[in-house]
């Protein structure tokens, strides 16, 4: 074994051998891979080889899609058969609900040029004939799934890696992790230490503990889980012999079932409801090539539905049952990337689906490594997106209720139980007394929208307009005419200073920093020009003589946005930055009557002359000590008040007091972002993420190209000079009674123009059959609709996709924004555009000038 290597990958499952295949790709051969046993004696060797593309984050089912595309390469480079069974597969809806929900997907898909389809129960059943297609309304046909071989594909992986130099070190457990001050890692092992620049955990079932040897506490957990073999069955090979072909893989959410063909037989998993972890708290060091023992009973409720709706499984005999464990973050994606707070520690685990997820997962992780970005939008399984209340009790309720919710249905309405509440501020109680129905925002109990007085505050989930739908229309005409409050709390903030605070904060900012007193809006973008963050920065009063700036921010992206901070803040300590978290809470008030509402419990002028739209001021509000932003992202004339969680009683009391004679209403969360969309105003993670450049993204005026020099400053000046290709437009949309929740497509009436921007179909799709063996194409029977496949229909063409959108309740406009190529982005015309809803297609219109106070006068008042 050697004794340096750029970077050591520790564990060697599915994942770690991907990650060192595609590091070793990358260039970087100088690397190894430590193994505690034998190659795949984690979960890998155990597991049932399923892979598809679909996710419920669209940029995750992308690398999905690579992940299986992948197979042919390392199939070549290692000359090791993965036993690829690429039969393609389809999702049953029992229900309704379910066929909207696969509706939703197969739109989502459209874009990033999935082949998916819906299709007939009956013609699921010829695929599949071993089911009761009438216990189902649709379905939806999926060509990019199968199955293969975990342990062969996990030594394809590892046979490639050494083929480009990579080492492989078997039967040596890393017993420790140290570092130097230098920064080298010291990795520890049984058979001597190895000094390494980088050190990457793919420990899978033991991920946890390999992060407490540097002292984090990783929000993965294993659960068991169970899946049957039958002996072999004369109605398969009678399909196999008739067709020439295998039979598909088939998933039921009812039932919470997979099944597939496995040889003659059948394979049938389920994802029961009492579910139960593994090893909650440590993983025994010495589990192996073992399994655990099968609970027949705990999956009995799912085999009873199972065996209703494929009546010719419950026939055959059960050879055998497969009980293994498995890891999980709290929302089943993976943690992937470098962990906040270390330096060259980096994450690959609890990816719960290493044969659809493993490819990609190598390579953002090595493309993270080696160029300094992972290539592609990886929010969705980013190890930063959980914070430090995902402790291990958190983590463990959070992973069973997700893991026995794998084949529900979420709605984008619905808010789940487990593990809440967590954090909450001091006007928990009081809200809770107010009526208000809350969500999790990142950990923190947030008031969404206020239910009226006697009925229930809670949410009918739907796909479609709830029983939201009215308070919060009554929550922003009281806001818009009157004046209203809401909880901030869930912003995230910090606090920048020292003498290089200025400096350091231009250098990472795209706009120019305030002058005291005042407040800028700014992007922050990469190297690559790519935006990463969006904030609201103040510059307070000296403290010591010295500069101090606050900042406001997006809750999720706390730890993403302090891991950015700290590689950036610079080594000679003139800089310091402090994340408040829930040390500093926050009340916003708005509408017209607002600033009367606020001078009454202040002892300042805070005319408009006084306190300027976009001044900051410190200041006592209602007796408490206070930071105050005249600015509110409803668009209005408002204040966010920024207090220590101490005095947040106090002043909520005040406002409340103060705002009687002015009809002061609370409003939620809900009625907060309702008010965006009629001002245009876009949101982070939605809008504006990584994949975007500022000038698509629309964010112009805030890109200061001719101050100093800025990360990404000349990328984005090239992106400005050449012309962005996208654009971040509004469009008012002819909805029904559902709006657009987000990644749904946009068409365009564009005749035979090609604009560009829509990804092609990835054409690794295996055709789908009838009975007879004829190839099915285009029939979207169970849509009852015409043909339309693919991304173009006659003079219509998918062009782009929405982000966010839903009900603009002042102008009374269902709304959306969304991404289309910049040559259309101005094109206001009526018939132009259709925005999918549900699997309908709605006429839209560009809205370039927000419907709600276009001039801005309102907020400037
Ligand atoms: C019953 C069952 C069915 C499944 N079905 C499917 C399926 O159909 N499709 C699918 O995609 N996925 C499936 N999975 C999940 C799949 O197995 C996992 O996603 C995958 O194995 C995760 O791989 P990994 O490399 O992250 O972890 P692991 O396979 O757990 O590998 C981690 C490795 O790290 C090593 N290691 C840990 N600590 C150390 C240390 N300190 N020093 C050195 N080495 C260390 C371990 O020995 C182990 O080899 C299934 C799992 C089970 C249990």
């Amino acid at each position: 074994m050697k004794s340096h290597a750029k970077a050591v990958v520790i564990g060697g499952g599915v994942v770690g051998c991907s990650v060192l295949y595609h590091l070793a790709k990358a260039g970087w051969t100088d690397i190894m891979l430590i193994e505690r046993s034998e190659l795949t004696s984690g979960s890998s060797w155990h597991a049932a080889g399923g892979f598809h593309t679909l996710n419920g984050d669209p940029n995750v089912a992308k690398l999905q899609a690579y992940t299986v595309q992948l197979y042919k390469e390392i199939e070549e480079i290692s000359g090791q058969s993965c036993s690829l069974h690429l039969t393609g597969g389809v999702m049953m809806a029992d229900t309704p609900e379910r066929m909207d929900f696969l509706r939703l997907a197969h739109a989502k898909g459209r874009y990033l040029g999935m082949d998916t389809e819906l299709i007939t129960p009956s013609e699921a059943k010829a695929m599949f004939p071993l089911m009761d297609e009438t216990n189902f309304v649709g379905a939806m046909w999926d060509p990019v799934e199968g199955h293969l071989d975990p342990s062969g594909t996990t030594h394809a992986y590892a046979k490639a890696a050494r083929k480009l130099g990579a080492e492989i070190v078997l039967r040596n457990r890393v017993v420790e992790l140290t570092q130097e001050v230098d920064g080298t890692w010291n990795v520890v092992t049984e058979q001597g230490t190895v000094k390494a620049e980088h050190v990457v955990n793919c420990g899978g079932l033991w991920a946890r503990e390999i992060g407490r040897m540097v002292g984090v506490e990783l929000p993965v957990l294993a659960m068991e889980h169970m899946y049957l073999l039958t002996e072999p069955m004369p109605e398969v090979e009678e399909f196999n012999k008739s067709t020439g072909r295998e039979m598909i893989g088939v998933l039921d959410f009812k039932g919470e079932i997979y099944t597939r063909q496995e040889r003659n037989g059948i394979l049938l998993g389920t994802y029961e409801k009492a579910c139960k972890p593994w090893s909650p708290v440590n993983t025994p060091w010495d589990f192996g090539h073992e399994l655990l023992q099968p609970d027949i009973d705990r999956i009995a409720p799912s085999l009873e539905i199972g065996f209703k709706h494929f009546p010719g499984i419950e026939k055959a005999g059960i050879k055998q049952i497969i009980n293994g464990p498995f890891t999980f973050a709290l929302d089943g994606n993976p943690l992937v990337g470098p962990v906040q707070g270390l330096t060259n520690f980096w994450c690959a685990c609890a990816v719960m689906a290493g044969f659809s997820q493993g490819g990609g997962v190598g390579l953002a992780l090595s493309n993270w490594m080696v160029h300094g970005d992972p290539g592609f939008d990886v929010w969705g399984m980013d190890v930063a997106r959980f914070g430090e209340w995902a402790t291990l009790r958190y983590t463990n309720a959070k992973v069973r209720e997700n893991y026995s919710r794998r084949f529900s249905i979420r709605f984008p309405n619905e808010e789940l139980p487990a593990a809440r509440p967590a954090q909450t501020t001091p006007l928990y109680d009081t809200m809770l007394a107010n009526n208000a129905v809350m969500g999790d925002s990142w950990g923190l109990e947030t008031p969404l929208w206020f239910a009226p007085k006697g009925s229930e505050p809670k949410d009918i989930v739907s796909f479609h307009r709830s029983n939201d739908f009215g308070p919060i229309g009554e929550e922003v005409r009281a806001t818009r005419e009157r004046v209203g409050v809401t909880e901030i709390a869930n912003f995230a903030k910090y606090e920048v200073s020292g003498p290089g605070a200025e400096d350091f904060l231009n250098r990472l900012m795209t706009n120019r920093m305030p002058k005291s007193g005042r407040i800028v809006l700014t992007p922050m973008l990469n190297e690559f020009g790519r935006l990463i963050g969006d904030f609201t920065i103040a510059k307070a009063g000296p403290r010591g003589g010295e500069d101090r700036f606050m900042i406001w921010g997006s809750s999720a992206a706390q730890k993403y946005h302090m891991r950015w901070f700290e590689k950036h803040l610079p080594k000679d300590g003139s800089v310091r930055i402090h994340r408040f978290d829930q040390t500093l809470v926050g009340l916003s008030i708005a509408g017209p009557k607002s600033r009367d509402l606020l001078q009454k419990l202040v002892d300042v002028d805070i005319s408009t002359k006084a306190f300027r739209f976009m001044d900051f001021r410190e200041m006592a509000v209602g007796g408490a000590p206070c930071m105050v932003n005249r600015i509110t992202y409803t668009g209005d004339l408002g204040y966010e008040i920024w207090m220590a969680p101490a005095y947040q009683r106090l002043v909520y009391k005040a406002i409340k007091e103060a705002g009687e004679e002015f009809g002061l209403v609370d409003f939620g969360m809900r009625a907060l972002l309702s008010m965006r969309l009629e001002k245009n105003f876009p949101t982070w993670f939605r809008e504006l993420r990584p994949i975007y450049g500022p000038f698509e993204g629309s964010m112009d005026r805030f890109i200061k190209l001719e101050k100093n020099d800025f990360i990404g400053r000349e990328a984005a000046a090239k992106e400005q000079a050449e012309g962005p290709k996208l654009r971040r437009v509004s469009f008012i949309v002819d909805a029904a009674d559902a709006d657009v929740m987000g990644d749904e497509p946009i068409w365009a009436k564009v005749g035979g123009k090609d604009y560009g921007t829509v990804e092609k179909p990835h054409g690794y799709g295996a055709p789908r059959f009838d009975a007879g063996g004829n190839e099915v194409r285009g029939s979207n029977a169970a849509e009852g609709a015409s043909a339309v496949r693919g991304i173009v229909d006659g003079d219509w063409r998918v062009v782009g996709w929405v982000t966010s959108g839903g009900y603009a309740h002042y102008v009374e406009k269902s709304m959306a924004q969304g991404y289309v190529p910049a040559a259309l982005a101005e094109n206001e015309s009526a018939g132009l555009f259709e925005v999918e809803i549900l699997g309908h297609r709605r006429p839209a219109r560009i809205n370039v000038e927000p419907p709600f106070d276009p001039s801005g006068e309102k907020m400037r008042t």
